[in-house]
């Protein structure tokens, strides 16, 4: 029965500072947050075919569960589980995020998946990524440069590579994550359309975030991830939008859907099925702006549309 299972070697610091110990005498160990994805994924540790040595548990490490906010962002450690981080910042948070949280929907797996492993995936990717990329959140990152540990803080963009794919690097940790708290001039947009745990290759997770001034945009942000695929983020297409003045009619709105799909099939070979859910991504987003537009005056006066 336990043919082809090793006998786990299991680290468990209780700092970060036993975590780049530990890290760096480990040859490749598998970083365990909540094990969500690990328990349910193939070929995982401790099974021998798989590409660990070892396992770090970052469980009791209580530096990673902190949470702070003041009256422009949130920062959470990663350990922070999703349920909590939902919880925590129901007031306070962009509400495309708690979306994308409540999306999962069981808290069987919200109270067991941590900020950091959600954003860590490769393949399939979360939901959170498009999310937190769409609201600019940044990320710090511990990682090993020439034998040492170095901290930084980055764009969260910036754990996606120039292919789409998160890209983290060799015993890179991340450990806490900022968002800005919820702003009454932020239009907000959350897709989540397919099933991420049935069938990620069909599924699409999409995030959109602009300030609306009046009938223009500022500021947007559109993010879109085909969860076995890649995640699509382009200054261009932001442009797109930043361009436009709303209501758009018909012919507006194809040809932004048309634009949207050239910019991805030029990086990512997507299904029909996932381009049908995108366009009614779009239109969707279109037809809340128009809305907006249309009924401006209550958006003046302060009233939020996320
Ligand atoms: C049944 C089921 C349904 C789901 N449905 C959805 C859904 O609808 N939408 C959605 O978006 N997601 C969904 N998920 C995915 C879920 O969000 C992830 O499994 C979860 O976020 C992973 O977090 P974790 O703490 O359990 O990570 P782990 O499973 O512990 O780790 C995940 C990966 O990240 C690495 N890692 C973990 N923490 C860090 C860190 N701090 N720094 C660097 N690397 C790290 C690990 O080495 C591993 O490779 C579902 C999962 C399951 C099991």
């Amino acid at each position: 029965m336990y043919e082809g299972v090793s006998s786990p070697i299991i680290h468990r610091p209780k700092t970060l500072s036993e975590f780049a110990q530990t890290s760096q005498k480990a040859t490749s160990p598998l970083i365990w947050s909540g094990g969500s994805s690990i328990m349910t994924g193939k070929n995982t540790y401790p099974l021998i075919n798989s590409n660990f040595d070892s396992i770090i548990y970052l469980g009791d490490i209580k530096e990673l569960e902190d949470f702070q906010r003041n009256d422009r962002i949130a920062e959470f450690g990663a350990m922070v589980n999703l349920y909590d981080l939902a919880n925590y910042g129901k007031n306070v948070l962009p509400s495309i995020l708690l979306e994308a949280i409540n999306s999962i929907g069981v808290s069987i797996i919200t109270k067991r998946a941590t900020l950091g492993g959600a954003l860590s995936i490769v393949n399939p990717v979360t939901s959170i990524v498009p999310v937190m990329i769409a609201l600019n959140a940044s990320v710090e990152l511990r990682y090993m440069k020439k034998k040492r540990f170095k901290n930084h803080w980055i764009q969260a963009s910036q754990l996606i590579d120039k292919n789409g794919q998160i890209s983290i690097p060799p015993k890179g940790l991340i450990t806490k994550v900022r968002v800005g708290v919820s702003d009454m001039s932020t239009f907000g947009k959350f897709l989540k359309a397919g099933s991420y745990n049935r069938s990620p290759e069909e599924t699409v997770f999409g995030a959109f975030v602009t300030h609306v001034n009046q009938n223009t945009l500022s500021q947007a942000h559109l993010v879109l991830t085909f969860p076995t695929v890649g995640t699509y983020t382009s200054r261009d297409m932001d442009n797109i939008f930043n361009s436009l003045k709303f209501p758009i009619g018909k012919d507006g709105e194809s040809s932004l859907i048309k634009s949207i799909s050239t910019f991805i099939d030029s990086s990512f070979s997507i299904l029909p099925l996932q381009k049908a859910l995108l366009e009614g991504f779009i239109e969707d987003i279109v037809g809340s702006l128009n809305e907006i537009a249309l009924t401006e005056p209550n958006y003046a006066k302060g009233e939020s549309y996320e």
